[in-house]
C-alpha cells in the first residue's frame, strides 16, 4: 500500500475550462490508496516520529482529523502496526466516520467548537495524547512533517509534470500544509509564480492573511478547508491571492468534474477549480494553472452528491 502513496496523475481539464485563456491542470490527489492528499503527511508523520524516536511500537496515533488525515493514518497504522484514535468534529460526514471505524479506528465526535474552546477537536486530541500512556499526537496543523512531504513530494512532482511551466497554483487550506510546501517549491523554481488560495466562504483566512476584510466568519458546510486562524504549519508568505467561494459554488463544480469530467472528487476540490477557472478565464496569468483535487467523492455521496441534501444548500 505505502508505495502507491504520490506519484498521482496531473490531467487537463476539458469542459468545465471552456473559455479560459490558459489550460487549465488538475493534480489528481484523490487517486492515493486513502482517496485523499493526506496519504502523504500520514507516511510523512510517522516516518518522522519513528526515525526521532517518539513513536514506539505498539503505540497509539492520536490525531484531530476532517476524516481524510484519519484515513492515511488508519492505512498506515495498519502497514505499520500502531492503533489509531481520531477526533473529528461532528459536522463530519457519516461516510467519513464509518469509514475510520471500518479501517480499525477508533472515533471520538466533539461538537463544532472554535479553536481554544475545551470541547474544539484539537484541544480534545491533545488532551488524550497527553492523558493516556502510550498515545502519539501526531499533531498535522503543527507536525513540520506536514508542509515538508509536499515540499520534497507533491511540488516537484507539479513542477516536473508541467515541464518547470506554471502561471499559477491553487490549492484550499485545512492545515496549509499542501499550499505551503507545495508553494515554497514552486516559487523556489519560478518567484513568478502565483500562489492562490482557494478559501470558503464563511473562513476567516482570507481576511487574517490581509487578501480581503477581516470577517466574523460564520458557518459553511464544506469539509476540510478554512479556518478562523491562521494554522501554525501555514507560512502565509507564499500566498499571493485568495478567491472566496461559497459553499453553492463549490458543491456545483464538484458536481460538474464527476459528471463532465469524469474526476471522482469531493467539495474542497470544486472549491480549488472553481477559484483556478477565474484566475485563467480573466487571463491573469500567461502560463497553466494547476488546482489541487485533496479527496475523493465517495465520503460526500450523501451530501453533495445526494440532490435532496443539495436543494437545501443556501
Ligand atoms: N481538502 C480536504 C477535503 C481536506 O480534508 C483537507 C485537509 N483538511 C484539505 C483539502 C487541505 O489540505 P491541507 O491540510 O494540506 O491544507
Amino acid at each position: 500500500m505505502e508505495d502507491l502513496i504520490g506519484e498521482t496523475p496531473l490531467v487537463a481539464l476539458r469542459r468545465v475550462s471552456e473559455g479560459c485563456r490558459v489550460p487549465v491542470l488538475v493534480k489528481c490527489e484523490h487517486l492515493n490508496p486513502g482517496g485523499s492528499v493526506k496519504d502523504r503527511i500520514a507516511r510523512a508523520i510517522v516516518d518522522a516520529a519513528e526515525g526521532s524516536g517518539a513513536l514506539r511500537p505498539g503505540d497509539t496515533l492520536v490525531e484531530a482529523t476532517a476524516g481524510n488525515t484519519g484515513v492515511g493514518l488508519a492505512l498506515m497504522a495498519s502497514s505499520r502496526g500502531y492503533r489509531l484514535l481520531c477526533v473529528m468534529p461532528e459536522k463530519m460526514s457519516e461516510e467519513k466516520r464509518a469509514s475510520l471505524r471500518a479501517l480499525g479506528a477508533e472515533v471520538v465526535i466533539t461538537e463544532n467548537a472554535p479553536p481554544g474552546d475545551p470541547r474544539n477537536f484539537q484541544v480534545v486530541a491533545r488532551r488524550i495524547a497527553a492523558e493516556r500512556e502510550g498515545h502519539f499526537l501526531t499533531d498535522q496543523f503543527r507536525n513540520p512533517a506536514n508542509p515538508r512531504v509536499h515540499e520534497q513530494s507533491t511540488g516537484p512532482e507539479i513542477w516536473r509534470q508541467c515541464e518547470g511551466r506554471i502561471g499559477a497554483f491553487v490549492a484550499g487550506a485545512g492545515t496549509g500544509g499542501t499550499i505551503t510546501g507545495v508553494g515554497r517549491y514552486l516559487k523556489r523554481m519560478d518567484p513568478r509564480v502565483r500562489v492562490v488560495l482557494a478559501d470558503p466562504r464563511g473562513s476567516r483566512l482570507a481576511g487574517l492573511l490581509g487578501h480581503g476584510p477581516l470577517t466574523e466568519g460564520g458557518s459553511y458546510l464544506l469539509e476540510g478547508i478554512g479556518s478562523s486562524e491562521v494554522p501554525a504549519v501555514m507560512d502565509p508568505s507564499v500566498i499571493d491571492g485568495v478567491e472566496v467561494v461559497d459553499d453553492r459554488e463549490s458543491f456545483t463544480m464538484a458536481r460538474r468534474l464527476v459528471s463532465e469530467e469524469g474526476l471522482l472528487v469531493g467539495g474542497s476540490s470544486g472549491t480549488a477549480v472553481a477559484a483556478a477557472l477565474r484566475i485563467a478565464r480573466e487571463g491573469r496569468v500567461d502560463g497553466p494553472v494547476v488546482a489541487v483535487l485533496a479527496d475523493g467523492w465517495d465520503r460526500y455521496r450523501s451530501r453533495i452528491f445526494d440532490d435532496a441534501w443539495m436543494a437545501r444548500v443556501p
